[in-house]
């Protein structure tokens, strides 16, 4: 999975669910210019509706309840 990811903010969103591109000014900041990730980094992941963030971008950590649907339970996952 690719995933979108702004540098400045740390804003990030799935290939597959967004419409920004490389390059693109990142819609959270309006500042960083949005990349592909390609770094291996760990994502915190909901399985039930498919939130995720990159780790250390927030306090969500593996075996939390999601913040998104309050539904599923966040896993660690490498990109
Ligand atoms: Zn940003
Ligand atoms: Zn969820």
């Amino acid at each position: 999975m690719n995933v979108f990811y702004c540098p400045n903010c740390a804003h990030c969103a799935a290939e597959t669910e967004s419409a920004m591109r490389a390059g693109d000014i990142c819609p959270e900041c309006k500042e960083g210019y949005i990349g592909v990730e390609t770094l291996p980094i760990e994502m915190r992941y909901c399985p039930n509706c498919e939130w995720f963030q990159a780790a250390g971008t927030s306090s969500v950590r593996a075996g939390d309840i999601c913040p998104e649907c309050k539904k599923g339970y966040v896993t660690a996952r490498e990109r």
